[in-house]
Parts: structure tokens; sequence; C-alpha cells
């Protein structure tokens, strides 16, 4: 069970502490890790981090052979608290239900949920099956309306005035009410993804009868706009009043179901009831007074349990988003974000990173980079030079405690497939053509050896990449370009196309291409940078330039060699003037 010293990676030193922690509260009991989402609207990709960090730790625990329970926490009794913008089958309807729990606002029309918390529920948990996290969810509704919470409500009701003497010590010091998965706004749509995911800025429960740290949904219109008068602890009588629609009623919280602890005392609440022993939150959360911090005192005075281990971790931001092929208003999910990349790639973007190291995920051109980046990892961990931290990593992306995560059988360089998909445009069996012809000699019997791969560099081509950067290889070859080349340039290409049958991979294109211009000026087409004058790579440019030019029409497009793959030999040599 012990993990040498060399091997050791964030995943594993927090695993550590968690089960020695855990052993030492509840011995021989599953250690308990949890995260909290609020399906106020869609489920912001940045919000991912609040799975992945405790998944990541309770999938080491499990390799370990400890038995962990990852709560996800719905946080789906929370208010409604406004129309997020750009979500299709939503008017302005929708503001009416604002302060109703999120479990009593209808789902968007055309949605197959019944409600509203349930539509944005479901995107995340397809996004988390497909990443092979295994967790409990926890609807809150369903505890909150069936009163499992009765006991902690009436202790805390009991306890009040403790409760209050508590958060008093914070609020003069303006701190941050949010909830903890506030992400630091970047833009507009990123300010709207923080404030959907639910931090609130809500209230701590003071009203003018006094502190109460439990608000009901009224009983006439179903919101919160509720204000509690008059508490009887002995016999549980509770007397509110709504703003909203003047409604009134007394109710007896021994039977009482229709209500939840604010915020602040609701957290730390679960913390006890559930045994929690790890739950990461925002970096936003690291100031006094905020919910972390108040919920650390409130855990242990009123409730009798510990603070969970609770890391805070940085903001994952989102790089070029095309915001034409957002179908949430800008705002992408982990669903949008599984279109385009494979669970195994967006794995390991969380588990390389340290959760207080910020990081971006690609949905720009970067793509290809961080593809080719994992691609090289992979082909180390294959030969056994990869360093125990990126072993760690990538045994972190590609398998769970539960068994290796599906994957491509032949995966082929994104950056290629999404050329090819990118020319053939939607036409399977040319990109089964051509990607046969990448390795003639075990060449593809279908294009399902390179799924999902595919599929992903495909959508992303189709809904990332703008009209204007799509390539699209010529019918006919530029003959006026053609007849006014000068001899040079005729001779680069006839030198080109020689070497094509004898080149016909990535690795004997690079050198192709990037030979001929030497071969022209009369060094050898291995000569390195060092052996050759820098007329070379203005040579080299307009080579490229040249080529670019014969088969797309313009003065750029995918790299070369891989441009040229796709096109195929005879496509080349016709474009080429042979
Ligand atoms: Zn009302």
């Amino acid at each position: 069970m012990g993990q040498s010293t060399e091997t050791t990676d964030w995943v594993s030193r927090y695993a550590d502490e968690v089960i020695e922690e855990s052993e030492r509260r509840t011995p021989g009991k599953p250690v308990v890790v949890a995260s909290g989402l609020s399906p106020s609207g869609p489920i912001h990709l940045g919000n991912l981090r609040e799975v992945m960090t405790p998944h990541l730790v309770a999938d080491e625990i499990r390799r370990r052979g400890y038995e962990v329970r990852h709560l996800i926490s719905w946080d789906d009794y929370d208010r409604y608290r406004k129309v997020p913008n750009g979500v299709p089958g939503i008017d302005e309807s929708w503001a009416e239900h604002i302060g109703r729990p999120l479990t009593s606002v209808p789902a968007p029309k055309g949605s197959p949920h019944p409600n509203w918390a349930e539509h944005f529920k479901s995107a995340m948990i397809d996004a988390l099956a497909e990443l092979g996290v295994e967790f409990d969810g926890i609807s809150q509704t369903e505890q909150y309306t069936s009163g499992v919470y009765r006991e902690q409500i009436l202790h805390a009701m009991r306890h009040r005035a403790d409760i209050d003497a508590i958060l008093d010590q914070y609020r003069t010091k303006k701190a941050p009410t949010g909830k903890k998965q506030g992400q630091k706004p970047v833009d507009e749509a990123e300010l709207e993804a923080a404030e959907g995911s639910g931090a609130a800025a809500e209230d701590d429960g003071t009203g003018s009868a006094g502190y109460f740290p439990y608000k009901p949904y009224c009983g006439g219109c179903n919101k919160d706009l509720t204000t509690v008068t008059a508490y009887d602890d002995d016999i549980t009588e509770l007397t509110y009043t709504c703003t909203e629609c003047g409604f009134s009623e007394t109710v007896r919280l021994s039977e009482f179901n229709r209500g939840k602890l604010v915020w602040k005392v609701d957290w730390p609440m679960r913390w006890a009831y559930e045994g929690v022993v790890f739950e990461p939150s925002g970096v936003d959360h690291s100031s006094p007074g905020s919910s972390f911090q108040v919920g650390g005192q409130i855990v242990g005075s009123i409730f009798g349990g510990k603070q969970p281990i609770g890391p805070m971790y940085a903001f994952v931001g989102i790089s070029g988003m095309a915001k034409m092929s957002s179908s949430r208003g800008g705002v992408p999910t982990p669903g949008d974000a599984l279109k385009i990349m494979e669970p195994q790639l967006l794995r390991w973007l969380y588990a390389r990173r340290r959760p207080n190291q910020s990081f971006k995920i690609a949905f720009d051109q970067e793509i290809q980079r961080l593809y080719d980046e994992w691609d090289k990892l992979n082909a180390k961990v294959a030969d056994s030079t990869a360093l125990p931290a990126d072993i760690a990593a990538h045994s972190r992306a590609v398998r769970t405690a539960a068994g290796e995560l599906p994957k491509t059988p032949r995966p082929m360089p994104y950056r290629t497939l999404a050329s090819v998909a990118d020319i053939t445009a939607g036409h399977e069996d040319q990109a089964l053509r051509i990607l046969s012809d990448l390795d003639p000699t075990n060449p593809l019997a279908s294009l399902d050896e390179v799924r999902p791969r595919y599929d992903k560099a495909e959508a992303w081509i189709n809904t990332q990449v703008p009209a204007e950067q799509r390539t699209v290889v010529r019918h006919e070859p530029d003959v006026e370009l053609l007849k006014s080349l000068d001899d040079q340039a005729r001779e680069s290409l006839r030198l080109l196309m020689d070497g094509l049958d004898s080149n016909w991979s990535l690795d004997g294109l690079t050198h192709l291409v990037y030979g001929v211009p030497k071969v022209q000026a009369g060094f050898p087409p291995d000569a390195t940078p060092k052996e050759l004058p820098p007329e070379i790579k203005s040579a080299q440019r307009s080579f490229f330039a040249l080529l670019y030019h014969l088969l797309v029409g313009r003065d750029t497009g995918p790299r070369l060699p891989t441009l040229l793959l796709a096109v195929g030999a005879d496509r080349v040599r016709k474009l080429l003037g042979a």
C-alpha cells in the first residue's frame, strides 16, 4: 500500500493525508470525499475542477484498496437566482420562477427532463460517466424534502444565537458570501457562468425578528422571499410571512420539510452529517469570512464535526472557445470539451497540475500541440523513458481503479486526423483512403480504428475552426500561377514530386519539404541549421508559400507534411503541374 517517494505526485500526497485523517476520525469506515455542484444553469467547464480534484484523490485511495465514497452534492434545492443568457428553449417568462427551488423551475422547452435542475444535472452526469468519475449523487431537494436533516435543522435553530455570534465576527469585514464554486470571472460570459454556478450573495439568515439559520419556501408561491417572524423552541412552531405574495403561516419544524438551512450553516452541517474528510473549493474562498472558514467554526462548535481537508483550487480558463459554436451562450461545459477531446486528455490536464496551479483548456489551435505532447508522453510511457511524475499523471489519465478507459485503437496524430477531417468535409470514404495511405503496409480496415479520436478531431474542425481558416483543396491546378514560375521554382516542385513516393510518411515528408530548398542551394538534405546560410530560411518560407498557394489557394494552411498526406500523392502531382 505504501507509495515510493519517487512516484509521489500531488494526488498521492493528498491520498496519504486523507487516509490518515479518515483513520483518525472514523477508523475502519469508508473514506468520504465530496464535491458540490449547483445545477442553476449549464455547469461550466471551469467547475469540473470541483469534481476532478476529489475524484483523482478518491481514485488513488481506491487503488490502494480502501473503500471510498465520492459524494457529489447536487445543490438543487438552492433558489433559482436569475435567468441565464444563451440557454436555448427559455424566454423571459422564466423570470417568474426566481426565488423557487431549482427543482421547481420548469426545464427549458423540448427537454426530456422534469425540471430545471434535472436538465442541467443530466448533461453533467453524462460527462462524468465518459470521464470515468465514480460518485454517489445526493439531491439536496430529496434530502431536505424528505426530512433527512430534521435533527440537524432543529439543532441549528436551538443554537441560533451561537451561530449568529460566529457569523457576527465576520459581518463587519464585508466578507465574500459567495458559495464555493465561484470562479474568478474573466469576461461577461464567465461572470454569468460563475453566478450561474451558485455564487449567491445569499443572506445569512438575519431578519427583523432576530437571527434564524432556516428559511422556508413559501406555502403560497414556493419562493424563498420569506421572513421568519417567530420561533418556539419547545414545540418547534415557526411563523413566517412572504414578502412576495403576502402568505403567512405557522408550521411545526418537527414535521415541516419545505425549507433549508442558509448556505453558511448548510455546508458545515453536511460535512458533519456525511463525515466528509476531503472537499476542495475555489481560491476565492481562502479569504477571512469565506464560507469554508466560517464553516470550519460552525461544524466544530455547533455540529460536533470537523472541517474537511480543503485545498483551494485555482481558476481553470478556456482558450479560444469559438463564440459561434458555443451551444450554451459562450459558456463551455465539460460536455463541450468532450466533444473535441478524449476523456484521457481532459483527465490528464487536471492530473498533471496541482490544484493551486491554474491552467487553460484549449478549444483553439493549441489543442493540436497539447495532443502532440500527450502522444509523446504515451510513447515515453510505452518505452519506459518517462519521468516518474509524468508516469503518475499518465496513469491517472488513462485508467481508474475500475480499469482502463475505452481508448482509440489506433491513435493517429490529432492534427493529422483534424486535417483529414478538414479536407474531406464529411466524406468518410475519402478520409479512410487518405488515412490508409499513411501506412500502406498496415492500412486501416475502417474508421472505427481511429475512433473516437477521429470524431473528436472532426467535431473540433466543424465547431471551433472558423470558416475562413478551413482548408479547401483546389480541384484544378492554378494554371496561371504555374505558368508564371521561374526555373528555380519549377525545379523545387520537381524535386518534391520526385521524392513523394519514397518519403510517404509524416517524418519522410517533413524531411522532404525542408530538404528541397537545401538541395537547391547545394547542401545535403539533412544538413543542420548550423551548416546552412541564413538565406535558407527565407527560401524555405517562399517554397512553403508556393506549395500552399498551389494546393489550397492561400499562403498558409495545415502543416505541409500533414496536408500532403491528406491531399494524396496523385492529387498533389496534379495540382503541382506534373
Ligand atoms: Zn409567497
